[in-house]
């Protein structure tokens, strides 16, 4: 499985950064945000290395959908009952900061919500 040395995401799979994690299995750990923007916000990556959505191939099909396939799970187990979004940043324009796939899953009132 492809591993980058210097990836904050790959050495919290590793375990040598800590996380609270929410949800593990062989392909994919879901994580809580460490900056919050809504009360509910986890991470979802695969455990593989791969940099971005613009990296990603046919290949990765199984693992995207497994992660998406994720989200109603996380949020029902973290007592989001309303509604939830997620968010794939992707490169510079997309605002990515961290360059190891990630699928964010805000759940609750957010700050940006109008009314
Ligand atoms: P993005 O802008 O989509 O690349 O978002 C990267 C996200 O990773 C941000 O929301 C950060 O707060 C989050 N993040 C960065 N480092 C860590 C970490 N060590 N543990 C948990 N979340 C992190
Ligand atoms: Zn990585």
């Amino acid at each position: 499985m492809a591993h980058d040395p210097n990836c904050v995401f790959c050495k919290i799979v590793a375990g040598s950064i800590p996380s609270k994690k929410v949800y593990e299995d062989e392909q994919v750990l879901a994580f809580h945000d460490i900056h919050p923007w809504a009360p509910v916000h986890v991470l979802v990556i695969p455990k593989e290395h791969v940099a971005s959505l613009a990296d990603v191939d046919d290949g990765h099909a199984p693992v995207l959908g497994r992660m998406l396939a994720l989200a109603p799970k996380l949020m029902r187990d973290l007592g989001v009952k309303n509604g939830f979004r997620t968010v794939v940043n992707t490169g510079p324009d997309g605002g990515q900061e961290v360059y190891h796939l990630h699928m964010h899953v805000y759940g609750g009132p957010r700050p940006w919500a109008k009314g």
